[in-house]
C-alpha cells in the first residue's frame, strides 16, 4: 500500500519511528537515560493522553530548580489549537514570576517543540530546553522551520534533544494507534 494510502495515525507512527532511527541530530543529545524533570513531563503527557488529547507533557523548572508549571496538551478541552503543553506551562510560569521573561528558566517537553512553541520558547528567553522523541512531521527545532537557526531568531536557549525519546515516542505511537 503506498504511503499516501495508510490512515493517518500510521502514517505518524511511522514517521516518528524513522525519525527515531534515521535521523541526523544537530543539537546535542545530552543524555539517554532518565531525567528526574524529563519524568514529571512524561506524567504530564500520559494524563493528556488520558483526557484524549495528543500525549505531550512539560514543565518549567526555576533557576533555583523550582518546578513552576508542569502541564501537557489541551487543545481539545480548551478548544484553543495553540493550547500546546509549552505554551500552558510558559504562560503559567511567566504569571507565577510577574515577568513576561523567563530568565535562567529551563523547559523540559517531551516532544520536539512545533514551530509556534519554537518561537515562543525563544521570545520567553528560555536558558536550556530539553526535550523527548524528535518530530519529523512537525517539529521545529530540527525540522522545518528550524527558528533557532535563523538570523530573525534573538534568543537560542541551549538545547537538548532525545532525553527519555523511547518513552515519549511510545506514548505517542500508542496514542495514535488506538485512534484506529
Ligand atoms: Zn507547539
Amino acid at each position: 500500500m503506498p504511503a499516501a494510502k495508510l490512515p493517518v495515525w500510521r502514517r505518524q507512527a511511522t514517521q516518528w519511528l524513522n525519525g527515531l532511527s534515521n535521523r541526523k541530530s544537530t543539537v546535542a543529545n545530552h543524555t539517554r537515560t532518565s531525567n528526574s524533570f524529563m519524568g514529571l513531563a512524561l506524567t504530564q503527557a500520559k494524563a493528556a493522553g488520558t483526557r484524549g488529547e495528543v500525549p505531550v507533557g512539560a514543565v518549567i523548572v526555576g533557576p533555583d530548580k523550582t518546578i513552576l508549571a508542569q502541564d501537557g496538551n489541551r487543545t481539545l478541552e480548551l478548544k484553543d489549537p495553540s493550547a500546546h503543553a509549552e505554551l500552558l506551562v510558559i504562560q503559567k510560569a511567566c504569571q507565577l514570576i510577574g515577568s513576561e521573561r523567563l530568565i535562567g528558566h529551563d523547559l523540559y517537553v517531551t516532544l520536539e517543540p512545533c514551530t509556534m512553541c519554537v518561537g515562543l520558547i525563544s521570545f520567553a528567553r528560555i536558558r536550556r530546553l530539553y526535550f523527548g522523541a524528535y518530530d519529523p512531521k512537525s517539529g521545529g527545532v530540527e525540522q522545518g522551520a528550524s527558528f533557532f537557526a535563523q538570523k530573525t531568531c534573538h534568543h537560542t536557549p541551549e538545547t537538548y534533544g532525545g532525553i527519555d525519546e523511547t518513552s515519549a515516542a511510545e506514548l505517542l505511537t500508542k496514542f495514535f494507534a488506538s485512534k484506529r
